[in-house]
């Protein structure tokens, strides 16, 4: 048995947590699940928002899937999905962004994989009220951190025969943080002779990737672009109940869904746990249990080609459960 952190979450994430426990379970993928959880519910309750257990479990495992967490305001903490990356040095944000069978979407076999740095940006949390009411907030860039995640994307790229990898920066602008962003990107890619680098502007990235995002493969960001792109191509390929996410540092790993807590749609059965479900692929992936979630990747195009069991974000009107027997279901059939 391989031990895994969970994290429920608030919001859909007990939902589609406990969905995608069972359709793992139900692949013979033997994990056991360490249910801890933090966030807005378990603040509610205990009045701490990320109890030490939570931390006790992630660093004894090493490896955690999470729901979506909502940091309640006066809480004390930015953003509790921030402080976990930024404190276990998780820098590589991957997020696989791919058209699945049978949905409806505007373009067929988008295959593109985003790189986001993960601890540095704008996301340093780093905010001023200097005089007169003018605000300041600071976006930090430095040669490690962006040199690691570029790294990372070409890495990637190699290893699975992509063709290009996209930096994409507001270098014209920012000349000195994003400045720095692209020049080591330039100086990375001269290592990786047979992979083509191209430099985008991240507004001229949105309107590329609307209208064409085909000739895209991986694409390498600071924080907040990699942040907005990851939901725009989302947006590309069916919506945020569909794309997963891993947050990977040098030896610990947490695995999370793209999208948030979705309060407008949290307990009525009827989130997608989809997203969660592939970053749980993911997981199982970097756990090299490919075998299994492989098999739960065909199962997912199975009940989406077939297109009876859809939750209402894919345009169907199933709930959460139905979708996740059905999956069962075809999980079992392919035993
Ligand atoms: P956050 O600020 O926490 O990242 P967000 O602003 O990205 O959150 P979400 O909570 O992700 O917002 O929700 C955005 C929209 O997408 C909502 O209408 C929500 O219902 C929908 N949505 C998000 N996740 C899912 C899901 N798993 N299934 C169905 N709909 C979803």
């Amino acid at each position: 048995m391989t031990n895994v952190t969970l994290i429920p979450g608030d919001g859909i994430g007990p939902e589609v947590a406990d969905a995608v426990m069972r359709i793992i379970d139900a692949s013979g993928s033997n994990i056991n699940w360490d249910i801890v959880n933090a966030g807005a519910d378990v603040y509610t309750k205990t009045g701490e928002l990320v109890p030490d257990e939570v931390y006790k479990s992630i660093e004894t495992n090493k490896i955690a899937l999470k729901g979506p967490i909502t940091t309640p305001v006066g809480s004390g903490f930015r953003s509790i999905n921030v402080m976990l990356r930024k404190k276990y040095d998780l820098y590589s944000n991957i997020r696989p962004v791919q058209t699945l069978p049978g949905l409806s979407t505007p373009f067929q076999d988008i295959d593109l994989v985003i790189f986001r740095e993960n601890t540095e940006g704008l996301y340093i949390g780093i905010e001023a009220e200097k005089e007169n009411g003018v605000m300041e907030a600071k976006k930090i860039i430095t040669p490690k951190g962006s040199e690691r995640i570029i790294r990372k994307a070409f890495e990637y790229a190699k290893s699975k025969n992509r063709k290009s990898v996209a930096v994409v920066h507001k270098a014209n602008i920012l000349k000195l943080a994003d400045g720095l962003f692209l020049e080591t990107g330039r100086k990375v890619a001269k290592e990786y002779p047979d992979i083509t680098m191209k430099e985008v502007i991240v507004d001229n990235m949105c309107m590329q990737l609307v209208m064409n995002p085909l000739q895209y493969d991986v694409i390498v960001t600071m924080n907040l672009y990699g942040d907005i792109l990851s939901d725009l191509c989302a947006g590309l390929v069916g919506g945020l109940g569909l794309v997963p996410g891993a947050n990977i540092g040098n030896d610990l790993a947490i695995f999370e869904a793209v999208h948030g807590s979705a309060p407008d749609i949290a307990g009525q059965n009827k989130a997608n746990p989809i997203a969660l479900l592939r970053s749980g692929c993911m997981m199982l992936d970097y756990l090299n249990k490919d075998h299994e979630a492989n098999r739960i990747r065909a199962a997912i195009g199975t009940v989406l080609d077939d297109g009876k069991v859809l939750t209402p974000d894919m345009g169907g009107t199933s709930s959460t459960t139905d979708l996740t027997n059905a999956i069962i279901d075809a999980l079992i059939r392919t035993n």
